[in-house]
């Protein structure tokens, strides 16, 4: 679990400023990594700062994901869910339960792509079931 301090370095590292709502709003999505949407970062923010507004969540959201430092996620028609994990990695979509989970990014095994493609930035999502609902326990 990473504190304040540690998002301040990270901040700074990258030249960034942000207010203390947002740096509050980065640290709610550092701490329970599990993809939540706006309204549920809102339900959480509350709870440490009460007379946030959701349109603050929102706007402090956007603010975030424009400065690189969380990832908008996008199931189907879904609400938009957030992400503050910034290493490559790839998403896992359980049908049955609706968790999202990180998984090492499928660009390492992409290997069938024409001549002089180069791979930047891989953006896939996976869909399937996660170990719970599938049964098969490993
Ligand atoms: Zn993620
Ligand atoms: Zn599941």
């Amino acid at each position: 679990m990473e504190d304040d301090s540690n998002i301040s370095e990270l901040l700074a590292a990258r030249g960034i400023r942000l207010t203390r709502q947002r740096e509050k709003i980065l640290a709610i999505l550092l701490q329970q990594r599990d993809h939540p949407t706006a309204s549920e970062v809102y339900e959480r923010a509350k709870q440490k700062m009460p007379s946030i507004s959701l349109a603050t969540v929102y706007n402090s959201l956007e603010a975030l994901a424009r400065n690189g430092l969380l990832k908008q996620v996008n199931v189907d028609r879904a609400p938009t869910r957030f992400c503050a994990n910034l290493e490559d990695h790839s998403h896992f979509f359980c049908e049955r339960c609706g968790a999202i989970y990180d998984v090492e990014a499928a660009a390492a095994q992409l290997g069938n792509l024409p001549p002089g493609f180069v791979v930047f930035h891989a953006d896939v999502a996976l869909k399937g079931l996660c170990s719970t609902c599938s049964d098969l326990n490993v």
